[in-house]
């Protein structure tokens, strides 16, 4: 088990745009397992490569509640549809720790990706397995949820998990 370092906003390594993957080979199944344990360690639903430093299309997702494990891995990820209907859900992520808001995106959406083993898979989604899936998606693209809130809120919020990192001793 290996747990990485998540990084933080505001940090340029977040809004890289990631690379496509081109094989998914033993050294992609390692990283989605380093990936996986980190996730599990900070707690979250959802862990997309570049938040751990590494610009790859690559996503490992695990929405099951109840201490229940049910790991999800997405490489080279395509959304084919969104539905014109959106979904309110709060939002939050471990590149911008204890910040949350209520995000808009379509309510269910079909993605095609290759799986753990470069097989092709579709996965039809709705509630917050779509919701997080586009959420991951937009970190391959450079974007982060706080993208969507006014300036104003923006720019609050990365003030304070600036204070936060200036407080905190790296050690
Ligand atoms: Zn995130």
């Amino acid at each position: 088990m290996t747990v990485k370092t998540i990084i933080t906003e505001p940090n340029k390594l977040l809004r890289q745009i990631s690379k496509p993957v081109e094989n998914v080979g033993k050294a992609e199944q390692q990283l989605m397992n380093d990936m996986l344990d980190t996730m599990y360690d900070a707690n979250g639903i959802g862990l997309a490569a570049i938040q751990i430093g590494i610009p790859k299309r690559i996503i490992v997702m695990d929405i099951a509640k109840d201490g229940k494990k049910d790991p999800r891995y997405f490489v080279n990820p395509v959304i084919l549809n969104k539905d014109p209907i959106k979904n309110t859900h709060e939002e939050g992520c471990l590149s911008v720790p204890e910040q949350f808001a209520e995000i808009d995106r379509p309510s269910k959406c079909e993605v095609e990706y290759l799986d753990y083993n470069g097989k092709k898979q579709l996965l039809k989604a709705d509630g917050l397995l779509a919701t997080c899936i586009q959420h991951e998606m937009d970190h391959l693209e450079g974007i982060l949820f706080i993208d969507y809130l006014s300036k104003l809120k923006k720019s609050m919020i990365i003030k304070k998990l600036s204070k936060l990192k200036s407080n905190t001793a790296v050690l």
